[in-house]
């Protein structure tokens, strides 16, 4: 069986855990420095099994070298936001921790595809794309699922259906530079643009930017778990079973939308490779302005990562 390791058995590591195991797809590795905190979420986890109905293996450990053999490698591990925060406030310090890691997944399992939930997602992806050295198509960033299903609840909660019917897609950054699509959000096939008035979308789009803040502000001790989780579950199916889904991810830009040399979010083909390529939808010209804005905020984000790990040598 597949092995999946989950490095961080935090809010979202734990949730992510979950949704994976109910699909029943792999074997599952958690993996904390809080010493007996992963064994004991693994313990816990695997003691749900006889009545949620997986049988998958579920272990704990506080070493990282164990993820040897994983087929893929989620990063959880780092701070969440607090009330008041913006996830770049997170940059320094998520930065140097998901540093170490990236060079032991490098070490430990040099062949896995590996999805980055930590933030600030987009930055942080990158980073860790180019302190492991894998190819761009197998590190990517969860964020765009996790954006597009807050846009589904909000318009289904707004229209009175079930969000199973409502596709939403979002691209741009994981946070206030995000770019939601209301052209391209349908329910079963119809556009939200011949569902609601303009107001209300723009209303939607709004609460759908702030989606992470809001929940933050609610539970004041941590941020969104449940969701990433299930977010995270549905990219490990899709590389594990090869399935060729069309999801909104983090990915790496070379010259798509004319932007280059930044990680965002944007629809790809996910599949055993990892990324294997990245759509280019048709952007009428106000979206693809704010596609760019928000790369020319990751340039000057990748700048101040460059600062925090190199101070003294070449850029990253
Ligand atoms: P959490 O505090 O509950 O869990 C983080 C875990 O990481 C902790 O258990 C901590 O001990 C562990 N950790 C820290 N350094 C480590 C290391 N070097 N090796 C292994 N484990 C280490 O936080 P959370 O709520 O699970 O959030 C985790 C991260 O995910 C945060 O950065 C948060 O902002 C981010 N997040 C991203 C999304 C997204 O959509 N991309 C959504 C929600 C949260």
């Amino acid at each position: 069986m597949n092995k999946v390791s989950i490095i961080g058995a935090g809010q979202v590591g734990a949730a992510a855990a979950l949704f994976i195991a109910q699909k029943q797809i792999a074997s599952l590795l958690l993996v904390d420095v809080v010493p007996g905190l992963a064994r004991g979420k693994a313990l816990d986890l695997s003691q749900a099994a006889p009545v949620a109905g997986y049988g998958v293996r579920i272990a704990g450990t506080e070493r990282l070298s164990e993820i040897e053999g994983s087929r893929i490698v989620v990063v959880t591990a780092g701070a969440a936001r607090r009330p008041g925060m913006s996830r770049l406030d997170l940059l320094e310090k998520n930065a140097s921790i998901v540093k170490g890691i990236a060079e032991d997944i490098a070490k430990y399992a040099p062949s896995a595809v590996v999805i980055m939930v930590t933030n600030p997602l987009d930055l942080i992806t990158y980073l860790a794309w180019r302190i492991s050295g894998f190819p761009p198509h197998r590190v990517l960033g969860q964020a765009g699922i996790l954006d597009g299903a807050r846009f589904s609840y909000f318009v289904a909660q707004e229209l009175g259906c079930s969000p199973e019917d409502v596709s939403a897609m979002v691209l741009g950054g994981h946070g206030d530079t995000m770019v939601p699509l209301p052209r391209y959000t349908c329910v079963s096939g119809v556009p939200i643009t011949e569902l609601l008035p303009p107001e209300k979308i723009a209303q939607l789009v709004e609460r759908t930017r702030r989606g992470g803040a809001e929940i933050v502000g609610l539970l004041r001790t941590g941020s969104a778990s449940f969701a990433p989780g299930a977010a995270v579950a549905q990219m490990v199916e899709a590389i594990l079973e090869d399935k060729k889904r069309i999801l909104p991810c983090s990915a790496y830009f070379q010259g798509e939308y004319g932007v280059e040399d930044v990680y965002m979010g944007v629809p790809v083909r996910l599949g055993a490779r990892g990324v294997e390529e990245i759509l280019e939808l048709k952007l009428a010209p106000e979206e693809l302005k704010a596609l760019r804005a928000s790369a020319e905020l990751y340039k000057q984000g990748i700048e101040r990562l460059n600062r925090v790990l190199n101070p003294d040598s070449e850029k990253l």
